[in-house]
């Protein structure tokens, strides 16, 4: 049976991170809308030049567009296993465009794991967040520095960065459009009997155990 999840979660909840763990564990491919734009925006493509006035000041890219790259990444072929959403849906609009996509496809959603973390929690994750510039895997300053200081603990690189949009000013709009939106997408799959609600308040470790358990039992 394919494993087709989203990961859902306010900016700085811990998706990333626990993606990772996901992905090395169940082998299903990561698809986070942010780093499709991001990676976009790196190469200039005409989709980077359309997102980058969104994501520059953290308001949401249109639904037109972000629906567009999701439908055509899930048609690819290594999805057959399943796959892991990260960072989409975030509006009402895109999660019934997914519901079609998904039906479309012939790939129902299997669950969807809300990674719960109060919003006051947000702001000090998100601006100690850094990078790895190589593989892309997330550290943060107080709570995940890398095992060898200044090595990544995944590929060994020794370059690091911090997202522009994670710089203070943008961190305040992007709580406040994500917050906004996230009760009504809960309770959209509340209804749907698909949620499964993770404490993302705890460590990092004790977060992938609940999140495991989850998952070991679809
Ligand atoms: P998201 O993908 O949801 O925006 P990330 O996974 O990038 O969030 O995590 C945001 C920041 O918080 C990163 O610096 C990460 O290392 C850190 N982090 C993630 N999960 C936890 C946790 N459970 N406790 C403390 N810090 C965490
Ligand atoms: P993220 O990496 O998930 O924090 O996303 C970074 C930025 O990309 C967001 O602040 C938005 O500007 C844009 N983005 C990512 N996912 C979506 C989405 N599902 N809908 C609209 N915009 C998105």
């Amino acid at each position: 049976m394919s494993l087709n999840l989203i990961l859902m979660g306010l900016p700085g909840a811990g998706k990333g991170t626990q993606a990772q763990f996901i992905v090395d564990k169940y082998h299903v491919p990561h698809i986070s809308t942010g780093d499709m734009f991001r990676d976009a925006i790196s190469n200039s493509t005409p989709l980077g030049v359309k997102a980058k006035s969104f994501t520059d000041k953290g308001d949401l890219v249109p639904d037109e567009v972000t629906n567009g790259i999701v439908k055509e990444r899930l048609a690819q072929d290594d999805t057959k296993p399943g796959f892991l959403l990260d960072g989409y849906p975030r509006t009402l609009e895109q999660a019934d465009a997914l519901s079609q996509m998904t039906k479309d496809l012939d790939k129902p959603l299997t669950a969807v794991i809300n990674i719960d973390v109060d919003p006051k929690l947000l702001t000090e994750r998100l601006s100690g967040r850094f990078i790895c510039k190589n593989c892309g895997a997330t550290y943060h300053k107080l709570y995940h520095m890398p095992k060898v200081p200044g090595t990544c603990d995944v590929c060994g690189g020794h370059e690091f960065y911090q997202r522009e949009d994670d710089k203070p000013e943008a961190v305040k709009n992007r709580l406040k459009v994500n917050v906004k939106m996230n009760t009504p997408l809960i309770a959209y799959y509340k209804d749907r009997n698909l949620l499964f609600n993770v404490d993302g308040s705890k460590d990092i470790d004790e977060v992938w155990q609940d999140v495991d358990k989850i998952l070991s039992t679809l």
